[in-house]
Formats: C-alpha cells, structure tokens, sequence
C-alpha cells in the first residue's frame, strides 16, 4: 500500500521531517499538492507568489522526477482530496508538516481523515522551533520579541536538518492529475511579472544558491548593512522561506562556521530569522492577526481612504523619493528592501491616514514573500496596533530617514530614474531644489516628477491629533 506525502508551504526535499519519515516506512509514496479553497484567516493568495508558486511547483515536480517519483497536482479541499486518492490507491496514512498559520484548518481536516479511516502524521519544520515549545515561565505565549529570543536561546540550536532522500519510491500507477498550467498562475496581459525571473530563480536549487551567496560574503557587515537599500547587505532567502523551498534550521546550520569570523553579524541575522518564528507564534495565538488590531483599543481608530493617495503610493507616485522607490522596487521586482518597508508602511498609515489593512492586502497581492505571519505582524508592528510594536507616534521622517538610510541616493536614483541627476542634497527633497537645480538636472515638478501629495509635517500632525483622539 502507498503512503501519501502532501506537500503545502514546504515545497523541499531537503530537511523535510515529512518527506523523511515516510521514506522510512518503506513503502511507495503517492506526492500532492492540492490547490484549495481560501483561508479566511490568511487570505487569497496574492498575484506574485501565485507566479513563484508556479515556476516552484514546476520545479519540485522536476525534481521529484529525477528521483523515481511524480507530482500530483489536485483542487478541492483537502479532506476530500486525500480521501479520494486513498480510496483509489489504498493509502491509508498522509505524511505532512504542520503549517502553524492554518492551525484550526488542519485540525478539522485530520478529524475528516481519521473518520474515513485515514492517519495523519504532522511534524515540524516550518520555523526553528515549534511554537509550543516557546512559552513564558506560566505557560503562555511571549507577546513581547526579546523574552522570546532569550527564551529560544535556551532551547539550543533547532534539530540537525536532515538530507534530501536519494530515490522516492514511487507508487504502481500515479494518481490523475491536475495541468499546471490550467490553474493560470502566472499573469496572462499584461504579463507584469516579465521582470521577476532576472531576479529570481523559484525553488530549491535557487534557495541554495541564495544561501550560498550568503556564506561566501560570510554575512560580512549584516549588522549595519542591512538597514541600507542601496547596499547588497541582506539574504534575499525570505521568498524561498515564504513557500518553504528551504528549512530555517538548515538556514542556521549552514552559518554555523562563520560563528567564529563575524559573531555580531551572525547573531544579528539569527535574530532576524527569529522574528520569523515570533510573528508565527503571534498568529498561533491570534489567528485573526490579519483582520483585527492586535490591541483593540486600535478599533476606534478613524482612518481615512484616500482613493488618489492610495493610487499614488501604489504605484510609487507621491512625491516623496524614498517611499516612491520602494514601491516601484516592489512592484518591477516583487521584493522591497526592510527598511524602506517600513518607511513606506508608515506613509501609508501615519502620512495619507489609511487603514495598515490596505497597505497588508497590497503588499501581500505584491510580494512574493507575502508571508501570513510576517506580513501582518509587520504591518501590525508599523501601526502601532500590533503586539511589541513601534508606537504610533513614532512617525518616519521620508526625507531623515531616506538621507540617512540611503545617504547618496544611489537606492533613489535606481528606482526613481527621473530623478537621476539630481544632486546628493536634494534627492530625498526635490520640492526643496531651487528652480535652476531642478532645471539642470531636468527635473520638472509635477511634470516629470509628482509634487509631494502630502506635506509631511502637516500629515505628521494630523495622525498625532487622530491618536491623542483615540486614546481620549
Ligand atoms: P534578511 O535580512 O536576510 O533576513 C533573513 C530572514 O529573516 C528573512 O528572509 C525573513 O525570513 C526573516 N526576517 C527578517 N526580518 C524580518 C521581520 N521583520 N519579520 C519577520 N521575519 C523577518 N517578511 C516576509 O518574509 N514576508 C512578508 O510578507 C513581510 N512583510 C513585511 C511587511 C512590512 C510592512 C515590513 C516592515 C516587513 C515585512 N517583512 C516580511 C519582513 C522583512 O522585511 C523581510 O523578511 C525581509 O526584508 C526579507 O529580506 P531578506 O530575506 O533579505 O532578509
């Protein structure tokens, strides 16, 4: 008899606990992956990953061949999927790793299975460690990052990854499958993902490279590197980790051996992969973090809509250069550098006074790292409303912080080319650019470039007014 291995946001062979245990029974394995109805607690899935899930699956599929097996693609949910294909081959146990974001999803669907007389066997892997195993000295989850780190460092270093099986055995007759190309995942016209693949490379293979890139520089200046877009500073692992093509605990291991070299960096960037894990325990312990103020005091909040400002900030048109390269990175590359999510999160919640919900519904249709919990919990963490969050009154300056984040411009002058010749002093600040300035460097506001959509000192102060209101 067959066992069945369905795969979901773990689309590895290696360090795939799953994969591993049923390779270990010995018997052939029939491999899913079903396209199911929507989760309410996380959301549709957004256009971009829906492209990188393509270009993945087509991947995985790939090299499931090279190792004697197939994969087979399903739509429907999953209880009657894997029913159907156990009644067909005679399966009657499904490997699976949990995915903490759909925790009550599964619950129900092992109950479905366990009725029809089909076992369940879940393990771990989506983060360094399970989020239960994480917990205050009185048994509660940690709504606060730095107890949670400390508490993750006691817990030691997350397991041994595990190798990628030489062969999968494959079952006597695959099961039907799905076309992968009829689920029209990629974008037919405009094709507005046609520049993504100069970027990126969807699946495993890249997910390695990616991390080899990041041992060869041995995280050199992580630490101060990584809050400068202009620079090569960071991992770019986070779209690989979005659909898990790789482990966060082989993330760990493999940097290892620079311990020794650049211990600050490395700890730093640990730290990094932690929030990871923390924005999944916050979700854990509230599944409706994508729809509701973590603090509710946030739900008497009188936000505003905008309809000309919210375009404007899509499409990086506000007038403000930091924030309008930011979204033009996101959208030509489905990627945006951290720091200048941050500074365009808080424009769209503090400057222009909308809802951080249209700003998580946006990056998430846009990002092909849209991740259920590191998405919301940012967008949270910006908002103020989240759990261990920036305040509300702390409200990026776009013009500070792009002249000491991006301090020659070089980030602004890539994403925002009209603005090219403008001199280092004024590339954050245009409208400050006098007329001869601004001329030399053909710069015509309002013309070829938008005039600011919001003066920033007054927006400042009405978000300050709107929460003094709030909290009165
Ligand atoms: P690195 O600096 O190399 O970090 C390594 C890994 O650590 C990342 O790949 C990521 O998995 C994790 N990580 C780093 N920073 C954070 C963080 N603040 N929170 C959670 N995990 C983190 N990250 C996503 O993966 N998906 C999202 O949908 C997402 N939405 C965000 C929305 C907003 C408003 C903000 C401010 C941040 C968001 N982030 C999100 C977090 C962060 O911006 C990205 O993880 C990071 O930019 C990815 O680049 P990297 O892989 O080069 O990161």
């Amino acid at each position: 008899k067959p066992v069945i291995l369905w795969f979901r946001r773990d689309l590895r062979l290696d360090d795939n606990h799953a994969l591993t245990a049923a390779v270990e029974t010995d018997r052939p394995m029939i491999c899913v992956y079903i396209r199911e109805p929507e989760n309410p607690d996380i959301g549709p899935l957004g256009g971009a990953q829906a492209w990188w899930l393509h270009h993945s699956l087509v991947a995985l599929r790939e090299s499931l061949r090279t190792h004697g097996n197939d994969l087979c693609l399903r739509t429907g949910p999953a209880e009657d999927v894997l029913q159907d294909i156990a009644r067909t081959s005679g399966a009657d146990i499904v490997f699976v790793n949990r995915a903490y974001e759909r925790n009550s999803m599964d619950r129900d669907i092992a109950l479905a299975l366990k009725d029809a007389g089909i076992a369940i066997r879940a393990f771990h892997g989506q983060l360094l460690h399970d989020p239960k195993t994480i917990r205050t000295g009185s048994g509660n989850a940690f709504k606060v990052y730095t107890p949670f780190w400390n508490a993750m460092q006691k817990l030691g270093e997350p397991g041994e990854p595990t190798d990628a099986p030489d062969t999968v055995m494959a079952p006597e007759t695959h099961p039907r499958s799905e076309s992968l190309d009829g689920w029209d995942l990629l974008p037919t016209k405009p094709n507005w993902a046609a520049g993504f693949s100069e970027f990126w490379t969807p699946g495993e293979a890249g997910a390695k490279e990616k991390l080899e890139d990041l041992i060869d520089a041995d995280l050199h200046d992580y630490k101060q590197g990584r809050d400068f877009p202009g620079t090569d500073a960071t991992s770019k692992l986070s779209p690989h980790l979005a659909l898990g093509e790789i482990s966060p605990a082989r993330i760990w291991h493999a940097t290892n051996g620079l311990a020794a070299r650049h211990k600050d960096d490395l700890v730093h960037f640990r730290k990094e992969l932690a929030w990871r894990d923390f924005c999944y325990n916050l979700l854990v312990e509230f599944p409706e973090l994508r729809t509701k103020n973590w603090d509710d005091k946030f739900d008497a909040f009188e936000w505003e809509f905008d309809t000309r400002d919210f375009t404007a900030w899509t499409k990086g048109l506000t007038g403000y250069p930091i924030v309008d390269a930011g979204m033009r990175e996101l959208w030509q590359t489905g990627y945006m550098h951290n720091r200048v999510r941050m500074i365009t999160a808080s424009f769209l919640i503090k400057d222009l006074l909308i809802d951080w919900r249209r700003g998580e519904e946006w990056f998430r249709d846009t990002l092909l790292d849209a991740d259920p919990a590191s998405n919301t919990a940012n967008w949270q963490w910006v908002a103020g409303s989240g759990a261990d969050a920036s305040p509300f009154f702390r409200i990026f300056n776009p013009i500070l912080q792009g002249e000491k984040f991006d301090p020659d411009g070089d980030y602004v002058r890539h994403w925002v080319p009209e603005l090219q010749k403008l001199p280092k002093k004024y590339i954050h600040k245009p409208f400050d650019a006098p007329d001869h300035v601004l001329a030399d460097a053909g710069v015509e506001p309002g013309k070829t470039y938008p005039k600011p959509i919001v003066n920033h000192g007054l927006a400042r102060d009405r978000a300050l007014a709107a929460y003094k209101g709030l909290k009165g």
